[in-house]
């Protein structure tokens, strides 16, 4: 972050902002440009890509499952919109410390003693690094001691649009995007990578909610996309997982989505829809004939 902080001083806050004579490196003035950075970035993130997804990748026919809340959309933005700032003080704080020289953040690739090969294994170790814990996390969250107060706000949306990806309680979205910060305390990593991992990780999170069941065949036993996480949605015990399947396999949590076998929340959408159009316009299907006969969980 000390890159995106020496650039917003050198553009914006010190020619039109703060009086000369506070100091660049003064500890408050960096916590309130840092606060001002992370949310300005968190909300152009989130509003831009949720907007894309929602526009251009969610099928709207999802909307129709009886299963989606009366003014779902919406009532995600204002929960997200509601959290970020909250989520972003403890973030703020970590990154602080970063900023101060804390981290294993470093500038050059000459600093790494294997170079271009290092920085390639610290993008795998980053993403195996964090998806494993964001997996324990997730799953402690599930435990009923902290689940109803925590986690259950992620899960009102049954059939979550992409704009869900960001509607946590916000001590459930910090502890769950903790993983990606204490990554670059422990192990070192270029800082360019670190900010353009920070940005994906949040993408990814809000592809895994974008209704758009599909993975590449070759992909399709490792990766963690949004059919395994709509099901989780609906069904809670299982797909805990954030990219990959490997610890819900190792968890023994891995389900194999409900859309790959032919009867997800689309395929039930499609059916009610057919039944409808066959018997003229009656409601021959039942709200609750979900998943082939399984009821899917309430809370
Ligand atoms: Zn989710
Ligand atoms: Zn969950």
């Amino acid at each position: 972050m000390d890159l995106v902080l020496s650039i917003a001083d050198y553009y914006f806050f010190t020619p039109y902002i703060y009086p000369a004579t506070w100091p660049e490196d003064n500890i408050f003035r960096q916590a309130i440009t840092l606060l001002i950075v992370t949310n300005l970035g968190a909300f152009i993130l989130y509003f831009f890509f949720a907007t894309l997804s929602y526009y251009f990748v969610y099928d709207h026919l999802l909307m129709k499952h009886p299963q989606f809340l009366k003014n779902q959309v919406s009532r995600e933005i204002t929960h997200s919109v509601q959290s970020m700032p909250w989520m972003s003080i403890p973030t703020v704080l970590l990154f602080l410390l970063e900023v101060r020289g804390y981290s294993r953040l470093y500038d050059g690739i000459g600093e790494f003693p294997y170079g271009w090969f290092q920085l390639v294994a610290s993008v795998l170790s980053f993403l195996f690094f964090t998806d494993m814990l964001i997996y324990w996390i997730h799953r402690g969250l599930h435990h009923k001691l902290v689940y109803k107060r925590l986690h259950k706000p992620h899960h009102i949306w049954k059939i979550p649009t992409p704009f869900a990806s960001h509607a946590f309680h916000p001590l459930d979205g910090f502890l769950q995007s903790l993983p990606y910060h204490i990554y670059p305390f422990i192990f070192p990593l270029h800082k360019v990578v670190y900010l353009s991992l920070y940005i994906l990780v949040n993408i990814w999170t809000i592809s895994i909610h974008d209704g758009d069941f599909r993975v590449p065949q070759l992909l399709k036993p490792f990766i963690n996309g949004s059919a395994h996480h709509t099901d989780h949605h609906m069904l809670f015990d299982y797909n805990y997982g954030q990219y990959f399947t490997l610890w819900d396999r190792i968890g023994g949590s891995f389900r194999n989505p409900s859309s790959f076998e032919g009867n997800g929340p689309l395929n039930y959408v499609k059916k009610m829809a057919e039944e409808k159009h066959n018997s003229h316009g009656g409601n021959g299907y039942k709200n609750e004939k979900l998943f082939n006969g399984e009821r899917t969980k309430t809370e």
